[in-house]
């Protein structure tokens, strides 16, 4: 018997349209497809089923991604995956990176009603879905993006397309897959999180322009904020940093010591916040030294640095050598034939205010030490050297007025004072986490509330019962 494959494709079609619409199966069911028009479709009919969800039941698949992202397993295979597929960073801190999205990025209880009643009765703002949201993350921190953008863009009521950096691709699938199976687990509707088999430019692209794909946030250097802030939607640009850190004659030099080496070689320096240039206070430069090398740093002489930056650099010296990128301090030294001593940590060196070290965000733990005459050439310096990020900065002192005019002046979206930078995301000091910090757009350090619309609901005249 034959049959007209007109007929059975009508045939499928009746059937699956009479399904509830949160039934009806996916693609490949996993989240992940081949094509983005079909990942955003996907997406789409994900988000209006999510609406018909309880905010009871909407808490409760969040809890799915937090017990499924902290599985020890998934702990271990994220950490030490994305070292291996991405060639960067330390496989400690990344369990404890993910550890921490997966555990204080806020959730539902973020989105906090407004109200006011009177005679004219009760209005209400609420914070409500986008629908869905295109998210695209680094390569620097692959998974913790996508556990931040997951966690916060679906408290909040949406479905998101991830475009995750093809460096991160079989992680990020990985990714994808495991959380489709959590969330399908604890009830939601299928495809909440979606992405497509192959990432690229082109399909970021794609994702874009896709008419369904109301807000986007772009996680990544200039290039991509730059994209999705001129795509004419709403959009969250979080970018690059090159935090410097300050330390004058009033701080706690030890302390100060340990912090920077702590900070700066934390997922050896891939974070967008971590120091990036040291700028010391001349008269307590040696000491300060002298603490660094005491907690696991190395000092290259002037001569040494300027061999690493044929290294490095790229080929215009503009910027890192994305090879080098996230590499550990022993092997950055080995590469220039020195031995590195056991549990070296940093590179450190005597730098001008201008050496392209200090100059532009290596992403490596290789930081210039600039000495100044005082505290305020100090914070005159760490401005220029920030760029007008507007993304983070570290001082150490005791000095309440200096720590204040360094606070004014530089206008960064997080300023540590007298801790390791990453205190600023909540690892290690007081605030929730995120890995998503908006300078360019303004929102910081993202939260659930960021990826939500406010919505007016007005009752006229009732519903006031005083
Ligand atoms: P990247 O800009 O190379 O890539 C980021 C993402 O954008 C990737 O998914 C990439 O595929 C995509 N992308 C880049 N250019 C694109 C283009 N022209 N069109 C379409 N897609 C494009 O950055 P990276 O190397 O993955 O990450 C490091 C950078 O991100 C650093 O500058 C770092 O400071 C920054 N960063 C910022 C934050 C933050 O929260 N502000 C967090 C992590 C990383």
């Amino acid at each position: 018997m034959t049959i007209d494959p007109t007929l059975l494709e009508a045939a499928v079609r009746k059937v699956l349209a009479a399904l509830p619409a949160d039934e009806k199966p996916s693609a490949s069911g996993d989240g992940v497809f081949d094509d983005m028009d079909a990942a955003v479709d996907a997406a789409s009919t994900a988000a209006k089923n999510y609406r018909a969800c309880s905010l009871a039941e909407r808490r409760r698949f969040i809890q799915a991604i937090r017990d499924c992202m902290t599985m020890p397993e998934n702990l271990d295979y994220m950490a030490a995956q994305a070292v291996i597929e991405t060639g960067m960073g330390d496989v400690a801190h990344k369990y404890l990176k993910n550890k921490f999205a997966a555990e204080n990025t806020p959730g539902v209880e973020d989105l906090e009603t407004s109200a006011w009643s009177g005679d004219h009765g009760l209005t209400t703002v609420e914070y409500s879905a986008y629908g869905v949201i295109g998210a695209i993350t680094p390569t620097t921190n692959p998974t913790e993006t996508v556990i931040c953008n997951a966690i916060g863009m679906l408290a909040a009521g949406n479905a998101v397309v991830f475009s995750p950096h093809p460096r991160a691709k079989n992680l990020s699938l990985w990714q994808v897959r495991k959380l489709n199976k959590a969330l399908a687990a604890a009830g939601a509707p299928a495809n909440l999180i979606v992405t497509v088999s192959d990432p690229s430019i082109e399909n970021t692209n794609k994702m874009i322009a896709h008419p369904d794909v109301r807000m986007l946030v772009a996680t990544g250097g200039p290039g991509i904020v730059h994209t999705v802030l001129s795509s004419g939607k709403k959009a969250i640009g979080a970018g690059a940093g090159n935090p410097p850190v300050v330390v004058d004659e009033t701080a706690d030099i030890a302390h100060a010591a340990k912090c920077i080496v702590d900070g700066a070689s934390f997922d050896n320096n891939l974070p967008c916040t971590a120091e990036k240039e040291i700028i010391a206070v001349d008269s307590i430069a040696d000491l300060l030294k002298f603490n660094l090398l005491k907690n696991g740093a190395y000092e290259i002489t002037p001569e040494q640095a300027k061999q690493l930056e044929s290294i490095i650099l790229n080929a215009k010296g503009t910027g890192p050598n994305t090879a080098w990128v996230g590499k550990p301090a022993g092997e950055i030294l080995q590469a220039i034939g020195i031995e590195p001593p056991a549990g070296v940590r940093l590179v450190v060196f005597e730098a001008a205010a201008d050496h392209p070290f200090v100059v532009h965000e290596l992403m490596m733990p290789v930081l210039g030490l600039v000495r100044v005459p005082d505290v305020d050439a100090a914070i005159e310096l760490a401005v220029e050297l920030e760029h007008g990020n507007r993304h983070t900065a570290i001082m150490h002192s005791r000095d309440v007025k200096k720590l204040t005019k360094m606070g004014r002046e530089i206008q960064t979206t997080i300023f540590v004072k007298n801790g390791p930078s990453f205190n600023g995301i909540g690892i290690g000091g007081e605030g929730y986490s995120t890995f998503t910090i908006a300078g360019p757009t303004g929102e910081g350090l993202t939260r659930t509330r960021n990826f939500a619309r406010t919505r007016r609901c007005v009752l006229v005249d009732d519903l006031n019962i005083r």
